[in-house]
């Protein structure tokens, strides 16, 4: 194990959460190892303020438990630790150990036929822990007292070199959990890193391999994909590597074969980074309803010419385009609702009907679907002066813009607890 010693203006002390030096420090107290690790060293060293703090330790779940008074164990596949901090939840794990490591209980390690971890509760040492994390550059321990930072894997090397790299034989790892070629992406796009040579090799081999992760998983990956202010250089890069096809099969080969579809998503990405970078608020019905339009469309003008109503096109290939991408990503039911309002208002804004105005303007979905019409328009499609003239119609009833009420069927969001949803 190697120690850097931390440099005076790598690390800023005042980056690190308080609320984790605490845990760090009780842990210690009842004599265990403990270190902040994972992504929030990472950021830190990159000068960074982390948006969340792990904690690896060697003490077990239901000892952790046991020391503070506000813990939860969470998850079964791969168990944590919750401790509450006033308004923080620091994620607590118990360090992991190789799955093959003699004495390995059935109960605490399965795999699939293919390599697939299904369960990853053995426990072992900090060396063996940092060996199973995905990326060099997520496998640095910080610890907060003496100020230094555990390095066996040399990440900090990676760092300075600016590469994403898997921890060990790729092919191997991508098997044991296929949604590790999406974080490769996504770190990838985030901190405009190169991919290490292998690391990028084997995606090719193994993206089909996407297709075992369950759908709920997926759209939480979607959602970390998409959602943090890095959207586009993420889809250009799953794009390049054929990731895209494990979230929306359909609508990712459209994008792929036409120019045109391609430029409605990455605009709507790159609004959305925007949008996100300037602190604004984002949904991901509006993100969803333009990264599927491609396969809407595509379905709704098959009905059309096969001789149903625009209207009821769009309708029924809303409900088809909902249920065959649920089987990659469970959308869940509280966007895809408002996804296929947005689509069905397309039609309707496109027929500027004169009676029709204000009750559109109403509309609490207007705004979206005015935005996906807008970069529609853009990508473009013949909708000749339909941007105009929805502008001019808001500005002259500015007041009347998404101020229809509430409907029946408009549940209120339920809150979610944070779901851990990663294999090892
Ligand atoms: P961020 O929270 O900024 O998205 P992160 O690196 O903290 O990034 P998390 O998903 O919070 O990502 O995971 C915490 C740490 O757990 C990672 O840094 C990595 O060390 C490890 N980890 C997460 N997912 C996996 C995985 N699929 N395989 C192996 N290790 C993982
Ligand atoms: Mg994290």
């Amino acid at each position: 194990m190697s120690r850097i010693a931390k440099t005076p203006n790598t690390i800023n002390r005042h980056h690190v959460n308080p609320a984790a030096i605490r845990v760090v420090e009780h842990l210690r107290r009842a004599d265990f190892e403990a270190y902040i690790v994972g992504g929030a060293v990472r950021d830190l060293i990159l000068g960074g303020q982390p948006k969340d703090f792990d904690v690896a330790t060697n003490a077990k779940p239901e000892e952790i438990k046991a020391l503070f008074r506000r813990a939860r164990v969470i998850g079964r596949r791969f168990q944590i630790v919750h401790v509450r901090d006033g308004k923080d939840i620091i994620e607590v794990t118990t360090y992991r150990g190789p799955h093959d490591s003699d004495g390995s209980l059935k109960s605490a390690s399965q795999q699939s036929a293919q390599g697939l971890l299904l369960r990853d509760n053995v426990y072992g040492t900090l060396e063996q822990d940092a060996a199973r994390r995905d990326l060099t550059i997520n496998a640095m321990y910080y610890d907060p007292v003496s100020e230094t930072i555990l390095d066996q894997i040399d990440g900090s090397s990676d760092i300075a070199a600016r590469l994403i790299r898997v921890i060990g034989d790729p092919e191997k790892r991508y098997r044991e959990d296929p949604v590790r070629m999406l974080r490769v992406a996504r770190f990838a796009a985030k901190l405009q890193f190169d991919i290490e040579t292998k690391t990028e090799a084997a995606i090719g081999e193994c993206a089909t391999l996407l297709g075992e992760i369950p759908p709920p998983r997926l759209f939480d990956e979607f959602l970390k994909l998409f959602m943090a202010g890095h959207g586009k250089p993420t889809l250009l890069l799953l794009l390049h590597h054929g990731l895209l096809d494990s979230l929306c099969p359909e609508a990712a080969s459209l994008i792929e074969r036409e120019p045109r579809y391609k430029a409605l998503v990455t605009n709507a990405m790159g609004n959305t980074d925007l949008r996100v970078q300037e602190g604004r608020p984002v949904t991901p019905a509006f993100l969803l309803a333009a990264l599927l339009w491609p396969a809407l469309q595509n379905r709704a003008n098959t009905l059309v010419d096969q001789g149903e109503a625009p209207l009821q096109a769009i309708h029924s290939a809303g409900q088809q385009v909902i249920a065959e991408t649920c089987l990659h990503m469970a959308i869940p039911r509280r966007f895809s609702f408002p996804v296929r309002e947005i689509w069905e208002l397309q039609p309707r804004l496109e027929r500027k009907q004169p009676r029709k105005i204000k009750d559109l303007l109403a509309n609490r979905r207007f705004r979206a679907a005015y935005d996906l019409l807008l970069l529609r328009a853009d990508s473009p499609e013949p909708l000749d002066g339909i941007g105009d003239f929805w502008e001019q119609q808001q500005q002259k009833y500015p007041e009347l813009v998404g101020s229809a009420p509430p409907q029946p069927d408009d549940r209120p969001p339920r809150r979610r607890r944070p779901r851990r949803n990663r294999n090892p």
